[in-house]
């Protein structure tokens, strides 16, 4: 494949603009300013461009236009959760009080904050059914390692140390076989059965003395729920392991089923996901872990307690005062999983959501998220394959598979023609049990005219893909960059500006 060159003079660097004295200068010399600075920290020179305010304003907004987000158009990614972000969440986290607490803020300062921490970890505790969750990791990755580290921590305290095996279906999430393996587990993946789930037999057979976790995704990234899941945690149970529940798709769920009456022992929510936080191009996320009751004193700290009304009971009332520590009681804690506060701006807008929504209001969203998936699955069905031909939960996957046999196109074709109308393309390619995959969740806010209009766009696509395949496969045509040699750009992306040569 040839690459394509970005073609400079259409999308010039803010370095290629500007003439010499054109910058709005606001004072006429800058060195009083840098006077105090020991010499050695100055630089002799910075090459900024000169340019006017102005430019300097359309330039960036002209760029930030060039993005594709919820907040534009249709946004049907699988299993990355890519909701509307109501805005009441970011009026909450941008209040003063808490947009510019400090972290070294003392506890007596900081009561409010606190109480958001502690109601936020009272919510999501009972919402899914656990003892208690910390707060403190970074994305739902992160949270797989912190339960990881605490199963293996809470083996080793029961002298169980030959328990280094963690089971994973061959539908999880990449970052799930990934965390076992930093956390040094000898990853066991297992395969999914006809129906697309995991098997009580098929898992009986690896479970063992050597067994530490079992991870799974419920509903998985099929979106299928695990009806077995029952007996699949007593096995697991039996054998002396721990059942981890991947939260990454609680959007099918949450205020219906809990994990924690699934049987699960240790699990993440990814509150850039299912709490509406907003987290397209990798951008902060927020990832509480929780545990059951077994395994409270290993949660990550810190920790917000609210001072208990009678013994140290931490499901005691909530009381007028709280505190925020590393130590308290929790000598078996596995230690920060990161610094001060974790995304503190993220718990706010989860209890936002959590709040605006009430525990009605999120089982509705579960509702209709689950009836929305079905509804663009059983029309998508009349001209793609859909390999699990049954009720889905959040999300579905389709298959390109016998469209590529026929008339050449691809998944990945189908994905981009679905940029030049405006709409984000599904996940493609995963889960990887599924040859030429489109993984489709549109999510519960979407209404019914756009879910139709993207069924017909879809549609629009495949039939042109059998009259004119050559065209689908050289969209997108209408987007600034056209197709990417994906594997170079992610390898040796080229970021780097240099002065030209004087
Ligand atoms: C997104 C996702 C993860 C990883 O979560 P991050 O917050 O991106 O680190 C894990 N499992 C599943 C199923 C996911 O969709």
């Amino acid at each position: 494949m040839s690459t394509p060159t970005f073609d400079r003079t259409q999308s010039p660097l803010i370095f290629d603009l500007g003439q010499d004295g054109r910058a709005n200068k606001y004072v006429e010399d800058a060195r009083p300013m840098t006077d105090f600075l020991p010499k050695s920290l100055l630089r002799d020179e910075l090459p900024l461009p000169d340019n006017s305010e102005l430019d300097v304003m359309r330039h960036f907004t002209k760029l930030s236009q060039r993005t594709f987000g919820i907040d534009l158009g249709f946004y049907p990614l699988g299993s990355c959760t890519m909701k509307y972000n109501p805005r009441i969440n970011d009026a909450m986290a941008t209040k003063r009080e808490f947009a510019q607490l400090h972290p070294y803020t003392p506890d007596e300062l900081a009561q409010g904050a606190l109480q958001v921490m502690y109601e936020l970890e009272r919510s999501l505790s009972s919402l899914f059914g656990m003892a208690a969750f910390s707060l403190n990791p970074s994305a739902g990755a992160h949270a797989e390692l912190a339960a990881l580290l605490i199963a293996k921590k809470y083996f080793k305290d029961r002298g169980e140390t030959k328990r280094d095996k963690v089971i994973v279906p061959d539908t999880a999430h990449g970052t799930n076989p990934a965390s076992a393996a930093m956390c040094g587990f000898k990853v066991i993946s297992l395969p999914s059965d006809q129906r697309g789930r995991v098997s009580v037999e098929e898992i009986k057979k690896v479970l063992g003395d050597d067994t530490a976790v079992c991870m799974m995704t419920n509903p998985n990234t099929l979106g299928l729920f695990e009806d077995h899941i029952h007996e699949i945690a007593q096995a697991v149970h039996d054998a002396g392991g721990l059942m981890y529940y991947d939260g990454a798709n609680a959007n099918a769920i949450m205020g219906n089923v809990r994990p924690g009456d699934m049987g699960f022992d240790l699990m993440h929510l990814n509150t850039h996901k299912t709490f509406t936080i907003p987290h397209g191009g990798g951008g902060a996320g927020h990832g509480p872990v929780g545990v059951a009751a077994h395994l409270v004193d290993y949660l990550p700290t810190p920790v917000v307690r609210a001072t208990p009304k009678s013994n140290g009971d931490i499901n005691a009332a909530p009381s007028d005062r709280y505190t925020f520590s590393l130590d308290f009681d929790l000598p078996k804690s596995i230690g920060p999983m990161r610094s001060f506060w974790s995304n503190f701006a993220h718990a706010v807008r989860a209890l936002a959501y959590i709040y605006a929504n009430g525990v009605g209001g999120l089982k509705k969203v579960s509702q209709l998220a689950v009836l929305n998936a079905n509804y663009i699955r059983v029309k998508v069905a009349e001209f793609l394959d859909t390999p699990y031909p049954e009720i889905c939960r959040h999300e579905f996957v389709a298959s390109a598979q016998e469209l590529k046999k026929e008339t050449g196109v691809k998944a990945l074709d189908l994905a981009k023609a679905l940029l030049d109308h405006g709409m984000m393309a599904p996940t493609m390619y995963f889960p990887l049990i599924v040859p030429e995959c489109l993984m489709i969740e549109p999510t519960e806010t979407e209404s019914k005219e756009t879910l139709d209009q993207f069924i017909g766009v879809l549609r629009e696509i495949v039939e042109e893909a059998k009259r004119n395949p050559e065209a689908v496969m050289a969209a997108p045509v209408t987007t600034v960059v056209g197709r990417v040699d994906e594997t170079r750009a992610a390898r040796n992306p080229d970021l780097k500006w240099e002065p030209a040569q004087a």
